[in-house]
């Protein structure tokens, strides 16, 4: 069924979800951005297997699906790591026989690096390294198992997580502006490849979005970056999770290998 469609049900006409009948694979789910896509894909009519390293998290985030009269699995992956990935996506047909939409999302920021608030020249090449492999190496392996099993299915849709830090440099992020500058490329790049496969693929750039992600920056410079937002607000993960599940459906036939801005207008200005 198309989203959009009107079907009757006892007598009433209902509107069916943007995603119904679609089954998603969603990284980072356990918290923040994950989990309010999460949420809004099942409320959309997805069955949602939601991953994390945080496997409690996950879990969390499902039993809340579950409870709304969803349908979800939870599942433990390390994005970083192949062969996790490749279970996570195993895991995810096994329950729904096949992966229609994903949303390729977890994610790390400097402070988890231990190099918040560093200069380039300051980065330590642990952190750097890390940053890339869970940012950028991450989305990679996750795309790489996701196209495969679209493949083999008939097409679908993935969006990965950017950043405004994909589309322009933030000061003290160098590493994380340099994974997220990737993400960009590795979106586009596949939205070329597989645009006559049936599978889109496009990134979404989330500006300052209140999450446990950006507290500590918020802590120290809340005041300095709200300013350079038009909105003069940070926005709700919500916000992102309503891109993202347009992305995601078939109401964005045409769109591929795009990155969205959702910023409160921090890239206009
Ligand atoms: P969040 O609330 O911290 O959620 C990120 C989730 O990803 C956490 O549950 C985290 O688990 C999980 N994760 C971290 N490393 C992982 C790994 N190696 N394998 C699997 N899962 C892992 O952050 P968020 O703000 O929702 O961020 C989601 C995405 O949006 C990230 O890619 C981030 O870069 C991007 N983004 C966020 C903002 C913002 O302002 N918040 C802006 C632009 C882009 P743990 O808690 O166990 O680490």
């Amino acid at each position: 069924m198309l989203a959009g469609d009107i079907h009757a049900d006892g007598g009433k006409s209902v509107m069916a979800g943007m995603l119904a009948g679609k089954a998603a694979l969603i990284t980072g789910g356990a918290n923040g951005i994950g989990r309010a896509t999460a949420l809004l894909f099942a409320e959309e009519g997805a069955r949602v297997a939601a991953a994390d390293l945080n496997l409690e998290g996950a879990e969390e985030t499902a039993a809340m699906i579950r409870e709304a009269g969803g349908e979800a699995i939870a599942l433990s992956v390390e994005v970083s790591d192949a062969g996790q990935v490749e279970a996570m996506a195993d895991a995810t047909v096994e329950a729904f026989g096949r992966i229609d939409c994903a949303f390729n999302n977890a994610g790390i920021a400097p402070v988890n690096v231990g190099n918040n608030a560093k200069r380039t020249h300051n980065w330590s090449e642990e952190g750097f390294d890390r940053m890339i492999e869970v940012n950028l190496k991450g989305v990679w392996l996750c795309m790489k198992s996701e196209i495969g099993r679209m493949l083999e299915t008939g097409g679908g849709a993935i969006v990965n997580t950017s950043s405004i830090a994909g589309l322009a440099g933030l000061p003290t992020s160098s590493g994380y502006v340099a994974a997220k500058h990737g993400v960009s490329g590795l979106t586009r790049t596949a939205g070329i490849e597989y645009a006559t496969d049936n599978i889109r693929v496009n990134a979404v750039c989330p500006g300052f979005i209140a999450t446990d992600m950006t507290r500590e920056v918020m802590s120290r410079r809340g005041n300095e970056l709200m300013a350079l937002v038009p909105a003069r607000r940070m926005g709700e993960a919500r916000e992102i999770a309503e891109m993202v599940c347009w992305l995601c459906s078939d109401r964005s036939g045409f769109v591929t290998g795009a990155t969205y801005n959702v910023d409160g207008g921090y890239m206009a200005s």
